[in-house]
């Protein structure tokens, strides 16, 4: 399907306004009134406030079922290298995530939307704050998101620099790893350096204990499953010739399965407890739960799938690739209701930058495949998924 130029080039110019003018999570108060005016503008029933600073535009159709597409709107803090007339305009803030295509294409589905209705039902078009750290998308579910927006099913795109402009990337399980960060306290006594004796060490402890960690992942889950555990700060000590009172450690665990993510907390809170214990040293785990594993419910999958090959042909759909270890608090959404989540591939004739760079720029040559991604997901489940019947604002 063409998306109309003027469409497009709209598109083009709503992300670099986006781009120059980027917002933290929680903080996208600007951005967010710009999404709620132009959802205004064509036509859609718009509310505001929603974990903040939410919005959520409601296109309706006739009878039919309803479906949501998700878009984030933060912005990380870095300083941005680039130096294109769209640069960002703040200091330290930059959209290097490519929330601001993701923005983009969003709204451009919902203009084309608006004035071709070739579906019967309902979209919601959902904008998220705070993907990035504070969790908006899961602020959005407590926020009763899926009861005062009921709907069968929900789709969210990323960006994914990698992957070759234009081709999609969806999984019928996970697409994005569980995220968690740690922080252990080892407490021992100090004492002169030349007299060990006298105290007990914290840092031998420490240095025994990050080997053990390792042996988690190495060791003690099976092979076929998938986790991640580093150790990414060591803070102890002040003198040459003092052994310190304390050690601390801190780091992060990915998973891609949810018993995986237990049973590895549970393992580092049994390590943590007795492997310092043997060298006289007491261990305290602090454990901070991050996002959960991002996992596509397998009949949504398919839904997009389709639709992607409908989109795009079917050479430009990979169909249960390997998930990335980061993470995405759209998987909060999966967990309250049934979707789907895909990468759209943002490398043009040379790659993209990595994700969260101070070099990033949203891709613009991919808003087109976006758009014709979303339109075909709305106008084949608006006409043809009635199997997903259960509506989220019943759970
Ligand atoms: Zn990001
Ligand atoms: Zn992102």
């Amino acid at each position: 399907m063409g998306i109309p130029q003027h469409i497009l080039a709209q598109a083009i110019d709503w992300r670099r306004a986006f781009h120059a003018w980027p917002e933290i999570g929680l903080h996208e108060h600007d951005t967010a009134e710009r999404v709620a005016t132009l959802l205004e503008s064509f036509g859609l029933e718009v509310q505001r406030g929603i974990a903040k600073t939410g919005v959520v535009g409601t296109l309706r159709n006739g009878d039919g079922p309803s479906i949501g597409l998700r878009a984030d709107m933060d912005a990380l803090p870095i300083q941005e290298k680039n130096t294109f007339d769209h640069q960002s305009a703040t200091a330290n803030c930059m959209h290097a995530c490519g929330h601001d295509g993701h923005m983009a294409i969003l709204l451009a589905t919902a203009r084309y939307l608006s004035e071709t209705r070739r579906f019967s039902g309902t979209v919601h078009f959902v904008f998220q704050p705070a993907e990035e750290n504070a969790g908006g998308g899961q602020m959005m579910v407590e926020e009763g998101l899926f009861l005062r927006f009921p709907m069968q099913a929900i789709y969210a795109l990323h960006n994914w620099p990698g992957l070759a402009a234009g081709n999609v990337t969806v999984n019928p399980g996970p697409m994005m790893a569980s995220h968690d960060s740690f922080c252990i306290t080892l407490t021992g006594k100090s004492c002169h350096a030349a007299m060990p004796d006298r105290g007990i060490d914290p840092i031998i402890a420490a240095a025994e204990l990050i080997l053990a960690l390792q042996t988690i992942t190495s060791r003690r889950i099976s092979p076929q499953e998938t986790a991640v555990v580093s150790v990414t700060q060591i803070h102890s000590g002040d003198a040459m010739n003092i052994i310190p009172d304390t050690a601390v450690l801190s780091g992060t665990v990915r998973c891609l399965q949810a018993d995986t993510r237990e049973k590895v907390l549970a393992l580092f809170a049994d390590l943590v407890t007795t492997l310092p214990a043997s060298f006289g040293v007491s261990g305290e785990l602090h454990w901070q739960y991050g996002y959960p594993v991002t996992e596509n419910h397998p009949e949504a999958a398919l839904t997009l799938r389709d639709a992607a090959i409908a989109a795009l042909g079917e050479s430009r759909v990979n169909w249960g690739n390997p998930p990335s270890m980061a993470a995405e608090d759209f998987s909060y959404m999966l967990q309250a209701c049934p979707g789907a989540y895909f990468w759209l591939g943002a490398d043009g004739v040379s790659p993209s930058a990595s994700l969260h760079n101070a070099f990033y720029d949203f891709n613009d040559g991919i808003i087109a495949d976006g758009i014709r991604v979303w339109v075909s997901l709305v106008e084949r489940s608006l006409k043809t998924v009635h199997s997903l019947n259960t509506d989220c604002g019943s759970i």
